[in-house]
């Protein structure tokens, strides 16, 4: 646990929040400032500010219990989709420094836009390629 980090207080039970699960590695919960009503962070009971610090049994019930989420949206709210979205650094967009996945309800006429750009597409990749492979550890996958 993190002194002062407001996401470790959730855990803790420090400070208030309006549940909706919780288990033995994570706690999900309504956003304060949601994009669509219902929009749930899934976090781990761990500090971490990286996903990538994470176990892959943690990674995987923070991605299970979210897509299980987005169909109870579509299930109870009438969604039409979701969307999974998680900021690794400020850079990204990250302004809670303890690791959190958005599962946001989705509508067809919701009028909320991503702002996604295209650059063109590169016509070698093979140098991008292999620095990104050489860099990949996955010492967790047997
Ligand atoms: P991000 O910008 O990806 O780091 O997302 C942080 C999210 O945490 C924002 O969507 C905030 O609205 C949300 N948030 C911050 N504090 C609280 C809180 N006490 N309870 C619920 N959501 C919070
Ligand atoms: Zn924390």
């Amino acid at each position: 646990m993190e002194k002062n980090c407001i996401f470790c207080k959730i855990v803790t039970g420090d400070s208030e929040v309006e549940k909706i699960y919780e288990d033995d590695l994570i706690i999900a919960f309504l956003d304060i400032s949601p994009i669509n009503p219902g929009h749930i962070l899934v976090i781990p009971k761990e500090h971490t500010a990286s996903p990538a610090s994470l176990t892959e049994e943690t990674s995987g019930r923070i991605f299970y219990v979210a897509s299980r989420l987005g169909l109870a949206f579509k299930k109870a709210l009438d969604a039409d989709g979701f969307n999974l979205h998680l900021s690794d650094g400020s850079c990204a967009g990250q302004t809670v420094p303890h690791a959190h996945l958005h599962v946001v309800p989705r509508y067809t006429d919701d009028a909320f836009h991503w702002n996604w750009r295209k650059l063109p597409h590169n016509e070698d990749n093979s140098e991008l390629i292999d620095k990104i492979k050489s860099k990949l550890k996955l010492s967790s996958i047997r």
